[in-house]
């Protein structure tokens, strides 16, 4: 099932790309690609009131998508601008940056014979 156009909303984080928002299983608002992909660790399907709702299909005990359901991808896993740091299967963890460290002096002697 694809969203029309006008289902479709900006980016909460603001990288100006238009995302369908959908409810997870938990309630929770996920921003997903516009467009569904093969790849796509989410079945989406849109419920008797008209709400797009999505379910994970990465859980161990996650149906397979069904005929009413197209997978796509959330949209944090491309969004160049994301906040929430989330981890993303396949690609490694956010790391904090690194502090740098007061370099050490060292008193060295300069060509002495
Ligand atoms: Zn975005």
């Amino acid at each position: 099932m694809i969203p029309s156009p006008t289902e479709l909303e900006p980016c909460p984080a603001g990288c100006g790309a238009l995302v369908l928002m959908t409810m997870t299983e938990h309630g929770r608002r996920m921003p997903v690609d516009a467009e569904p992909h093969p790849d796509g660790n989410q079945a989406v399907y849109r419920d008797g009131t008209g709400r797009w709702r999505s379910r994970s299909l990465s859980g161990r005990d996650a149906r397979p998508p069904e005929h009413l359901e197209s997978t796509y991808k959330p949209h944090v896993a491309a969004c160049p601008r994301r906040v929430v740091q989330q981890a993303i299967p396949g690609l490694p963890a956010p790391r904090p940056r690194p502090r740098r460290r007061a370099p050490v002096r060292r008193y060295t002697t300069w060509k002495t014979r």
